[in-house]
């Protein structure tokens, strides 16, 4: 195997940081005249910004799946199981290769704080997936107990809460539920520590700390001092928060003597739900669910001091399972030696400049093929959305130059028969790997997703039980979630 790349040089540490349905639009540094982030934006001038970054899937555990196997998520089984919820059968099958296991393979420590979302059956938690630490709440943090309140009341509502009577929110350390229905206004917090404390732990070996954190999901509960100080409400309380957690661990690199020595990644699980919470995918359109970009591509920063260079940007086409791929070389780890997968380096492009290898990506609802990017195009087939009042499938024949045309507001389909041929060509590859439901396409590519013969949720409500019980609005209630 080719390591350009490594060349016996110390491995750096790597943190990664992963939002949840922070948006393209949220960030100072990617435009955001509502949030404040000093400290992301100071990354990124320290860094390297990626403009054309996508996730595998716009919503969470399918995207969050497809970053860790460095494959789209319909290869490792996703295409049904978007999103999984609390005591499903389904999760990440543990014979698949994660970041985590290749990194072990070469010496790494790996930590996980915050979400994870790939599963919570024992075989699917982290610590079976190459992390030997976790902390953190294992799902989305609507999928707790909690009353919601009626916006034009103001009161509780006498009704079923939202996860069906669900079980109480689960904080996890390693496989051990170690707290119910936790204070979420203080987990950012707690995240941080766990973070800080793994890393002095872990100072002098190769350390791979992946920071998923909570926010910005609804429902939102903002310490005050952010609340307070915020100019976009719970919102930018939220991502002020993030921002804050990017100082911690900054200044701890610093503190530690490690910053020139640690590759830090920041980005986000999927796009903003771009509702009334005060989110933005400006200048993208459409949201989080769906396959216009606002719902894929998301702000990614790179940071490695003396070797990226410091305040570029890489216009290239780049994904999150393609970090699988880039930290091998940048590691010496190893590929997976018989599994495909979709990952290809970035290497070239962070450390010098060179445009990146990618020129397809292509955009899946579920098991429909929707749209897929070749070079500056990008063709639409398939819509499914949903909107607050109805599901919404259509075809759609529309082609946009996201190069002059990033918001897709001008079609040009019939303007370019020729390139909508050769998307079409494109498009019946990836029909052929992952298939595509809506023609009756199955794929011949797709591997299984792990399945638990009897699955159980994680905690079980216990009316003695003096749970802290999480209210919220109705107006941040999901349609869907993720
Ligand atoms: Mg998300």
């Amino acid at each position: 195997m080719k390591k350009d790349h490594h060349n016996n040089a110390k491995q750096p540490n790597i943190i990664l940081i992963n939002c949840d349905d922070l948006g393209y639009g949220d960030l100072a540094c990617y435009g955001s005249t509502r949030n404040d982030t000093p400290h992301i934006d100071k990354l990124a001038a320290e860094g390297l910004r990626f403009t054309d970054f996508y996730m595998a899937s716009p919503v969470c555990s399918a995207s969050r799946a497809a970053m860790l196997t460095g494959c789209y998520s319909q290869r490792i089984g996703f295409a049904d199981y978007q999103v999984l919820h609390p005591g499903q059968a389904q999760g990440l099958n543990p014979k698949e290769s994660t970041i985590a296991k290749q990194l072990k393979e070469v010496g790494y420590d790996t930590k996980i704080v915050g979400k994870w979302h790939c599963g919570d059956q024992p075989e699917f938690l982290p610590t079976n997936h190459g992390f030997d630490e976790y902390f953190g709440i294992p799902f989305s943090n609507d999928m707790g107990r909690q009353v919601i309140l009626r916006n034009d009341v103001g009161k509780p509502v006498q009704q079923p809460n939202y996860n069906l009577d669900g079980s109480p929110l689960p904080l996890l350390r390693n496989n051990e539920v170690i707290q119910q229905q936790p204070d979420q206004r203080g987990i950012t917090e707690r995240y941080v520590d766990e973070s800080l404390q793994f890393m002095r732990r872990k100072r002098d070996n190769p350390f791979f700390l992946y920071l998923a954190h909570m926010y910005v999901h609804v429902p939102l509960f903002i310490p005050k001092q952010f609340l307070n100080t915020s100019r976009n409400g719970a919102y930018g309380g939220a991502v002020a928060c993030i921002d804050w957690a990017m100082g911690m661990l900054d200044a701890e690199l610093n503190r530690l003597g490690i910053r020139n020595e640690t590759l830090v990644i920041f980005t986000s699980d999927n796009g903003s739900r771009a509702r009334n919470e005060g989110g933005s995918n400006a200048p993208l359109r459409g949201t989080k669910g769906q396959t216009w970009e606002g719902g894929q591509r998301v702000p990614c920063i790179m940071r490695w001091p003396g070797k990226i260079a410091a305040g570029t940007e890489c216009k290239g086409i780049a994904a999150s399972i393609d970090l699988f791929a880039t930290l091998a070389d940048l590691t010496g780890a190893p590929l997976p030696a018989d599994t495909t997968i979709d990952s290809i380096s970035l290497a070239d492009a962070i450390l010098d400049g060179k445009s990146t290898r990618r020129d397809t990506f292509t955009y899946y609802k579920g098991a429909n093929l929707e749209a897929v990017r070749k070079g500056d195009w990008k063709l639409h087939f398939w819509k499914t959305e949903w909107s607050v009042d109805a599901r919404n499938d259509k075809i759609v024949p529309e082609l946009y130059n996201l190069r002059d045309d990033a918001s897709e507001t001008n079609n040009v389909y019939e303007q370019h028969p020729d390139i909508v041929m050769e998307i079409e060509a494109q498009a019946d590859e990836f029909r052929r790997r992952f298939g595509d439901r809506r023609l009756n396409c199955a794929g011949n590519e797709i591997r299984d997703v792990g399945v638990c013969r009897n699955p159980q949720p994680l905690t079980e409500y216990d009316e003695n039980h003096p749970y802290m019980i999480a209210y919220y609005d109705l107006a941040d209630m999901p349609t869907m979630n993720g």
